[in-house]
């Protein structure tokens, strides 16, 4: 979806005249339980057309090497819990997506500070536990919990 009704909100055109009330009805079109459901809203920017048409700058990992290792995480959560993350219940939940000390509360400062649904919090968790695993990483950090809740730009009202 657009940031506001006529697109450039955040853009470095300073083009957008939406007022706030403007972009809060625009976004409110999107339901609460729906918005609680999409896991990963980022922000991103216009592309400027010569980045588009410049020759592709290369990147740390090459799509070979991403996907190894989404298809080693996988694999691990299979081992762990027979499952997926995204398929772990509230119960296997704690089982299974225990933050360290510090993680759970940062987590849970965050929930408050955004006022996230008991849902939203739990599929902030598993988010958190898929970046661990991407990591191979046992114990969810304070990181990782930081990375999820960042994913989560419409309900923390960015840009
Ligand atoms: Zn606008």
């Amino acid at each position: 979806m657009n940031p506001c009704p006529c697109g450039y909100l955040g853009d470095s055109s300073g083009k957008c005249r939406c007022t706030p009330d403007q972009v809060l009805r625009y976004r409110g079109r999107i339901s609460g339980p729906l918005l609680d459901r999409i896991d990963l809203q980022l922000f991103v920017p216009r592309v400027e057309r010569e980045t588009l048409t410049a020759a592709a700058t290369p990147s740390a990992e090459t799509s070979e090497q991403v996907r190894a290792r989404v298809v080693a995480a996988r694999e691990r959560q299979l081992q762990r819990q027979g499952k997926p993350n995204a398929a772990l219940g509230p119960k296997e939940l704690e089982q299974h997506c225990r933050p360290e000390p510090a993680a759970q509360t940062l987590l849970e400062t965050a929930m408050t500070r955004l006022s996230l649904s008991a849902r939203a919090y739990h599929r902030v968790l598993k988010v958190a536990r898929s970046l661990a695993d991407m990591e191979a990483v046992t114990v969810i950090g304070k990181a990782h919990v930081a990375e999820a809740v960042r994913y989560r730009e419409l309900d923390r009202g960015q840009p």
